[in-house]
């Protein structure tokens, strides 16, 4: 097995321009003092210019953005690159291993950013990734994927009334880009309270690689690197078909049952079309859901084992 080198901080300027380079970074040790280590990529360009931040599974069961940072670094050319590239294909490591959403104690990582010096394992955690990592980016993109149990569209979440957020979701070549101003306790929010230009990119399902997203990810990367300068190329746009969401919100069910969610993702429906059923464990129908204005489907639930207040589909509103 190859090794590769453990750090406690990255200091950039020790690491040689013009060469990838690949490591591990501690960030806080399990019972044993074995150190939880995050599998970095820092790719020193030969000239300066910006800092450019990809993470991927967050979420410890989102892996589409894996191999999209993989591959986009691998495909980089140090000696022709300007900045640098930090790339973690992996964030939440315990919980990659444990094929699970939440870190270690049950909390969702991307709800307690910036996290806490000296407070709950998650929150160190948190902690030392913003201070080890985050605060060196100048651009953040986060690569994430529907939860387990639904399906997502290629969507890009950002906040539109920052222009370079907005051309960087619109270089991914999304089929939904939804208006999304950052919330507090995510990546993208605290990127944002540093000031970092930052979107969430949504590839697609969970716990699983889907190859023709994966490919339209890396296009997004390589666009992104090209608009920031930092890559001397074309950027490859596609949007035909791309739906622009002003908002977007969930609709849930309020009873419990078997819930079949009617259409695709991606899909329009309008006003007052029926969008679910819920049957009881007898086959009996027990409830409708109708759209309740014109919009986009973004994602949807495909477990059809329903509690009261599960989660029907992600609508965006249409312009
Ligand atoms: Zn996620």
């Amino acid at each position: 097995m190859k090794a590769y080198p453990h750090f406690s901080h990255l200091v950039l300027t020790d690491f040689e321009r013009g060469q990838v380079h690949r490591l591990w970074l501690d960030l806080i040790e399990d019972a044993f003092g074995t150190p939880m280590s995050i599998p970095v990529f820092i790719v020193r360009g030969v000239e300066a210019g910006p800092v450019l931040g990809l993470t991927a599974a967050v979420h410890g069961d989102e892996l589409n953005g894996i191999p999209v940072i993989q591959r986009f670094v691998n495909e980089l050319n140090p000696k022709k690159l300007k900045g640098t590239v930090i790339g973690i294909p992996v964030m939440n490591l315990p919980s990659f291993f444990r094929h699970q959403r939440r870190f270690i104690d049950g909390v969702d990582l991307n709800h307690i950013m910036p996290g806490v010096a000296d407070g709950s394992a998650s929150q160190v955690y948190a902690n030392r990734f913003v201070q080890r990592v985050l605060s060196q980016f100048d651009y953040l993109i986060d690569l994430h994927t529907a939860s387990h149990g639904r399906i997502n569209s290629y969507y890009v979440r950002a906040d539109l009334s920052n222009p370079i957020s907005a051309e960087l979701a619109r270089l991914q070549n999304p089929q939904i880009i939804v208006n999304n101003p950052p919330s507090d306790g995510t990546l993208r929010g605290e990127a944002s309270e540093r000031n970092i230009p930052a979107i969430t990119v949504e590839v697609g399902n969970p716990r699983t690689f889907q190859r023709g997203l994966i490919r339209t990810g890396i296009t997004g990367l390589h666009n992104a690197s090209i608009m920031l300068g930092m890559v001397d190329d074309e950027i490859e746009i596609n949007d035909d078909g791309l739906t622009m969401c002003p908002s977007s919100f969930w609709i849930y069910t309020d009873v419990g049952g078997l819930l079949r969610v009617i259409p695709e993702i991606n899909q329009r429906v309008s006003k007052g079309e029926l969008i679910a059923t819920v049957t009881n464990i007898f086959g009996d129908k027990i409830a409708e859901y109708h759209a309740p204005e014109d919009g986009v489907v973004i994602g949807k639930s495909v477990n059809p084992v329903n509690h009261t207040g599960g989660r029907v589909l992600h609508l965006g509103r249409l312009e």
